[in-house]
């Protein structure tokens, strides 16, 4: 996402997001797999799922 793009968003939602360092780009937190391709060198890792962000399923109590 660009800084055009981001500036659109809410406050809200900018938290989401943080500036890569490197080439500028905004991206979104909840994209684990974007988060990845940005902290480490900018190459595609088809391995890594998309999707992140759900929240983890409560375990049944008791026993
Ligand atoms: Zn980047």
């Amino acid at each position: 996402m660009n800084a055009a793009d981001f500036d659109k968003l809410s406050d809200e939602e900018k938290e989401h997001f943080f500036q890569c360092p490197k080439c500028g780009d905004f991206v979104d937190k909840c994209e684990l797999r974007n988060v990845i391709f940005h902290v480490t060198d900018h190459k595609p890792k088809p391995h890594i799922p998309r999707i992140i962000g759900k929240p983890m399923p409560e375990r049944p109590s008791g026993d």
